[in-house]
């Protein structure tokens, strides 16, 4: 187990929309139209225990984002863009969802894009941040603004990023599946509830045709890989009780709102 102190089951997800970002659907998708943009949301969640939660993906850095040169610098290219509600939407719903930040236990990162880590600036001197190695190499050598990586929200002093090599249980009834392709060290999450499985594909798969294709996102570091993983969150999918919910897809039930799941 990588995160001390939770115990129990997961009792909830609580399904975060952090912002929204225009994308070319042949970046979602392979064969997808590169003249026809996606309006996506951002999205996160918190995995609830009785005592603890776990929050898996952190949104943009909605102190970058309104800041017009740094703005300018990470957001602004080639008809990408990005959107935030009014507020701190991280801070705003994790208030709604009535989760207390004390009580956190980890965050872990599916990927080091910086439409998931942005709110890695509110855990400086907090708990774990759990990342695969293989993503956390690239993220700190070779990634850039090109690749749509920006350091400053990850090489933050006073976080304690801890390094996963592969497939791992974070917490009791939580464990990651490798789902590198998108990202040299990209990884999705199960989360067990009571009578079924979610999987959060996160961007393995953005929009729920990549799961029922299956067909992989069109924009990946190694497509060969991405191929692999999505042909298995397809067939993780046709498992009895389990659904595999996309990433960014604006038109996927669970992103329509932020709200808990199953609901009360
Ligand atoms: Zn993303």
């Amino acid at each position: 187990m990588t995160l001390p102190g939770v115990t129990g089951t997961p009792r909830a997800l609580y399904r975060f929309v952090l912002g929204y970002e225009p994308i070319r659907e042949s970046v979602s998708i392979e064969g997808g139209d590169p003249a026809r943009f996606l309006l996506e949301p951002v999205t996160a969640a918190a995995v609830c225990y009785d005592d603890a939660w776990v929050l898996l993906d952190s949104g943009f850095d909605t102190d970058a984002v309104r800041d017009p040169a740094r703005r300018a610098a990470r957001y602004n290219y080639d008809s990408y863009t990005a959107l935030l509600p009014p507020g701190d939407p991280l801070v705003d719903q994790v208030r709604a969802a009535g989760l207390d930040w004390r009580r956190l236990s980890g965050c872990a990162l599916s990927h080091l894009h910086l439409d998931h880590t942005g709110g890695l600036r509110l855990l400086e001197g907090g708990p774990p941040v759990l990342v695969q190695r293989a993503e956390w190499e690239f993220a700190t050598t070779e990634a850039d603004a090109r690749h749509v990586y920006a350091r400053d929200d990850y090489l933050r002093p006073g976080l304690d990023v801890r390094l996963l090599d592969g497939e791992t249980e974070l917490a009791p009834g939580l464990s990651t599946l490798d789902t590198r392709g998108r990202t040299p060290g990209h990884q999705s999450f199960r989360i067990g509830l009571a009578g079924r499985t979610v999987v959060l594909a996160c961007d393995a798969a953005d929009l729920r045709a990549n799961i029922t294709g299956p067909r992989a996102c069109g924009w990946a570091t190694d497509p060969v890989a991405a191929r692999v993983a999505i042909r298995r969150l397809h067939e993780l999918d046709r498992q009895p009780a389990t659904e595999v919910w996309p990433g960014h897809d604006p038109d996927w039930w669970a992103w329509q709102e932020p709200g808990l799941y199953p609901a009360r």
